[in-house]
């Protein structure tokens, strides 16, 4: 039997992980949730040094729902070299002092959305740009108008 040093509970050696040829001085249990919190503390740390705790295309704020996305789409092979994502990559972030990569703070329904619509749906349906008609998504030209343009040489 053992006393965890985190919740004073007195439990039986199985009830702890062992290290080395003793055990750890918190039950499972309890590291268990130290080791959730740090991973919790890492992911926030990320969202605040790219960008902010916030979904970046709807505000939402609950970290749970955030995650950090590649900018330029090219998260498969970053993944690849930092070997996961998730709290893998944070870690391997903060492991490099927040290197200045293209990523940004958006939650996982933006992220699936843009993934199954190239752009979010949350972009799409700005009452702007309903236009009830597959026709009607040619893009805008902002630029000046290319009539315009040649009259003017
Ligand atoms: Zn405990
Ligand atoms: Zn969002
Ligand atoms: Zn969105």
């Amino acid at each position: 039997m053992k006393v965890c040093v985190r919740c004073k509970i007195e439990k039986d050696d199985l009830e702890f992980h062992p290290r080395g040829n003793k055990f750890q001085s918190y039950c499972k249990p309890c590291s268990c949730e130290v080791s959730r919190a740090e991973n919790k503390s890492t992911k926030i740390e990320a969202f605040e040094h790219y960008g902010g705790c916030r979904c970046v295309c709807c505000s939402i704020i609950e970290p749970t729902f955030l995650a950090l996305d590649h900018e330029d789409n090219d998260g498969a092979k970053h993944r690849k070299e930092v070997g996961g994502s998730g709290t893998r990559l944070y870690r391997w972030l903060k492991a490099r002092g927040w290197p200045d990569l293209r990523l940004r703070v958006l939650c996982h329904n933006c992220n699936i959305g843009r993934q199954i619509n190239g752009i979010c749906p949350h972009q799409v349906l700005l009452p702007d740009r309903v236009t009830g008609n597959s026709l009607g998504s040619e893009p805008r030209n902002l630029g000046p108008n290319p009539s315009q343009a040649t009259s003017l040489v």
